[in-house]
């Protein structure tokens, strides 16, 4: 009998007033006035994944993980992949190499100190990581990393890139990786395949259906994020149609779906599933020259 193909289970770890559909709305300096609900997501997602046997990789904001210092332990503890979601969910395309390479290197050191563990991979907020900021994977790598997951190739309002690689590839010129989002190639169109509000919004089924077709081929990448397993959640009034329907619809139905999804496939963590082209990513001495608190 074959192995079934794994695919890499993700996690990006904000809490629900940190999200882009809200940006607008909540400014960073507001973020203290929310009562935070992320541990005890995460620690509903660890116990889930604990049944299914399911270790996956956490992209984690550096904002809470200073805030949330147990919650980061308890993460590694059980066996999970600890990465990085950069500081403050401030878009990769927002900052200049400079920022970038601040925000960065604050996050990793940030996690290491806090999980004890190298971290290697990196997600940029939103996705944003295109055709306007191709030097981010250059600083990237200069800042320790081996990895980032960070292109969707698909066409999106908020993110995409959709003439970018559809698998693992090496950005021009860099040792790292970039693993972008999965998709489904369809009418000459790229569909998204790797979960977030369309894991939600479309039915389970047509989800499933478009993962074992790339399963045919390749190992996939889903994300998700703790809020959406929390229909309990207070909510965003004021924020537009959009943000509202993108955010809320489906979360009562996320939990039951998610744990069809993780017994449907074969999962780990990002850096196992992709560990052969990891293998090759040439590894440049990080700076250590800013401290985690910088
Ligand atoms: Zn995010």
């Amino acid at each position: 009998m074959t192995e079934p193909v794994r695919n890499a289970m993700t996690v990006d770890v904000e809490d629900y007033f940190q999200v882009q559909a809200f940006a607008g709305c909540i400014e960073r300096d507001a973020w203290h006035h929310f009562a935070p609900r992320i541990e005890a997501n995460v620690d509903r997602i660890l116990c889930q994944f604990a049944d299914a046997g399911v270790k996956a990789t956490f992209f984690t904001l550096g904002w809470i993980a200073e805030r949330h210092r147990p919650m980061v332990r308890r993460i590694v503890d059980a066996g999970h992949e600890l990465a990085s979601h950069g500081y403050d969910h401030t878009r990769a395309d927002a900052q200049d190499p400079d920022a970038f390479r601040g925000d960065v290197t604050r996050t990793r050191l940030l996690l290491e100190d806090i999980g004890g563990v190298a971290v290697h991979g990196y997600r940029a907020a939103t996705f944003s990581i295109g055709e306007r900021n191709p030097w981010a994977f250059r600083v990237l790598e200069g800042a320790g990393y081996t990895y980032s997951s960070s292109i969707n190739p698909i066409s999106h309002d908020l993110y995409g890139m959709p003439d970018a690689p559809r698998v693992p590839f090496r950005p021009g010129g860099t040792g790292l990786w970039e693993i972008p989002m999965t998709t489904l190639r369809v009418l000459g169109r790229n569909w998204p395949c790797s979960g977030g509000g369309y894991f939600r919004l479309l039915p389970y089924s047509a989800f499933r259906c478009g993962l074992a077709v790339v399963n045919r081929r390749r190992s996939g990448v889903f994300y998700f994020h703790p809020w959406e397993v929390d229909p309990d959640q207070p909510r965003i009034a004021n924020c537009g149609w959009k943000s509202q329907f993108r955010h809320y619809t489906n979360l009562s139905r996320m939990t039951a779906r998610l744990d069809r999804l993780l017994r449907d496939f074969a999962w780990d963590r990002m850096d196992r599933v992709f560990a052969e082209q990891l293998a090759s990513a040439s590894r440049v001495p990080p700076a250590r020259g800013m401290s985690a608190s910088a």
